[in-house]
């Protein structure tokens, strides 16, 4: 007899996982389908996020971090520290193992909300049937019954013809966290999230590092304040960050890569010994549904959902990265919550998309919520900016960590904050206040007015809020500034 669910979950990163988690908790029968294998051969939950994403490059930017300070400001501390080096052997095992315990705790978590972990692919055949392929019996199909699915497919590296990925010298972010030595020149593609993130992880271990950008802005996305202070200091960490770069071929030999790239009317060549290509990702759809379900995709190959992440089918579902929005863990996950409350008790809720905080975990970190000055400016929103620098933060100081800044920006007629953008040690600890401020629509008075603990970083918040008005205190007040 087919086996039954009240829902089936396709794909266990972190939309799915926590969807499943959320459908269970909420009473529902629940299967989560996944195909994930690790470098061991065994099932691991967590998709692309705990495998091969967020943690395990956190994981080693945290070791390459630490090496920089060992290296370079232990003796700043008076701390001498004799016969330094990097066993990258070592790194990448702790970084395994961290990986392992997080997708180890993901299957915990399954067994215990009593969901069936069902290793293998799922396929949406018709309506909600789904079609299952177990990895242990690849020649079995079985055929579940439910009246609800979650797709949560994710993502995958889109690919570039001019530099294909051969695995070895050619990669993509899945093998730059996977070097066995440290390159001696790599080249990059992509100067964007995963491009900084694991340019600097590298660099920090010792290579020479250059990003080539096609687009001539750094960092459009952000705010153009906090772009220009980044990319002053990742120069400064000998990032070599190359803009307005268009890659054109690449030739391989069996140590090196020949990068052929056209800057304006200019043809120049890199040499490097690894290559990593990080241009962006796409949506993962392969065998997720057949034909005959009719399932829409949007143009851009999402699955096409409406602001509750319905399908087009009655009773599917989908939610993270295989749907439009930011390509982010959080964003995922909470699509998954609303999707599970939904089916549980039929009460829609929107996951709000003006709050989600981006993170780039470089050092100083980049984090942001809400509208930048220039999205502001361009809808002709009249706001107030309040800024206050890293430098007159007595804890920044003591860190020995005081490049970077807060910046508010409130809306000029009500005060309430639209938007967030710090560069800074801990940026994304410390965005989640104001992430916080937004979503209660606290104006940046709120703020100014809320006690922050000496000494903290949270302080160059509270001064950047009580910037908004003109009234720092440590520092020199100045007029408002801002978009008029
Ligand atoms: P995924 O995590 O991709 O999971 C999808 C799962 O579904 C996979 O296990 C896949 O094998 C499985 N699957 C697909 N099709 C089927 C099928 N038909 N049947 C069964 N299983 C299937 N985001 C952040 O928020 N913070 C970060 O710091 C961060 N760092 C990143 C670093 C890197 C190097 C990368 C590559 C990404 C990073 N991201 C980060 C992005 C983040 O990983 C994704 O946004 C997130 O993983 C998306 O979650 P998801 O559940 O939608 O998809
Ligand atoms: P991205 O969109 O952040 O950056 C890709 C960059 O490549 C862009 O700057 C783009 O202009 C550039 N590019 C595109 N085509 C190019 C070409 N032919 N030549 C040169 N440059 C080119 O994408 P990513 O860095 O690959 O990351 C993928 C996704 O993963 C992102 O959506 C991001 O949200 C997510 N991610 C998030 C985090 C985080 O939250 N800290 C970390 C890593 C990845």
């Amino acid at each position: 007899m087919a086996r039954s669910f009240d829902v089936v979950v396709i794909g266990a990163g972190p939309a799915g996982y926590v969807a499943a988690i959320r459908c269970a908790q909420l009473g529902l029968r629940t299967a989560c389908i996944d195909r994930w294998v690790n470098e061991a051969g065994e099932p691991a939950p967590g998709g692309t996020c705990l495998n091969v994403g967020c943690i395990p490059s956190k994981a080693l930017l945290q070791s390459s971090e630490l090496y920089v300070q060992a290296c370079e400001h232990f003796s700043e501390h008076g701390i001498t520290v004799n016969g330094l080096s990097v066993d990258l052997e070592r790194m990448q095992t702790r970084k395994q193992q961290v990986v392992k315990q997080l997708t180890d705790g993901v299957a915990s978590l399954f067994k215990a909300n009593h969901i069936a972990w069902l290793q293998g692919t799922g396929t949406v055949v018709s309506g909600t049937a789904v079609e299952f392929c177990a990895h242990a019996n690849p020649d079995r199909r079985e055929t579940l019954k439910t009246n609800n699915v979650i797709l949560a497919s994710g993502s995958q590296p889109i690919a570039l013809d001019a530099a294909p990925i051969d695995g070895e010298r050619i990669v993509d972010s899945s093998g730059a966290l996977a070097f066995t030595e440290v390159p001696k020149r790599l080249g990059i593609i992509g100067a964007g999230v995963i491009g900084l993130e694991l340019g600097s992880v590298w660099q920090r271990l010792g290579s020479e590092v250059v990003l080539l950008e096609a687009q001539d802005e750094f960092l459009p996305a952000a705010d153009h304040q906090i772009a220009h202070e980044a990319f002053k200091t990742f120069s400064q960490q000998k990032l070599d960050i190359r803009l307005g770069a268009r890659v054109v071929s690449t030739q391989r030999s069996k140590k090196q890569v020949t990068v052929n790239y056209q800057h304006g009317d200019e043809e120049h060549q890199l040499k490097v010994d690894y290559l990593v290509v990080a241009v962006g990702r796409r949506p993962y759809t392969e065998n997720l549904f057949s034909p005959a379900s009719e399932l829409l995709l949007d143009e851009r190959g999402f699955v096409d959902v409406d602001e509750y992440c319905s399908t087009n089918l009655p009773g599917v579902y989908a939610v993270g990265d295989v749907v439009r929005g930011p390509m982010l863990a959080h964003k995922g996950s909470e699509e998954g919550v609303a999707v599970a409350e939904y089916i549980a008790s039929g009460h829609k809720h929107v996951v709000n998309r003006e709050t989600i905080p981006s993170v780039i975990y470089t050092h100083p970190e980049i984090a942001w919520v809400g509208a930048t000055e220039q999205e502001l400016r361009a809808k002709g929103v009249a706001a107030h900016a309040g800024t206050f620098p890293l430098t007159a933060s007595g804890r920044a100081k003591a860190m020995g960590a005081t490049t970077g800044m807060v910046k508010i920006l409130a809306d000029a007629g009500t005060d309430r904050v639209l938007g967030a953008h710090i560069i800074a040690p801990m940026a994304s600890e410390l965005i989640a206040e104001l992430v916080v401020a937004m979503e209660f629509s606290a104006s940046s008075e709120d703020l100014a007015r809320t006690i922050h603990a000496h000494p903290t970083l949270s302080e160059v918040v509270h001064e950047a809020a009580l910037a908004v008005d003109g009234r720092p205190i440590h520092m020199v007040a100045r007029k408002r500034s801002g978009p008029k």
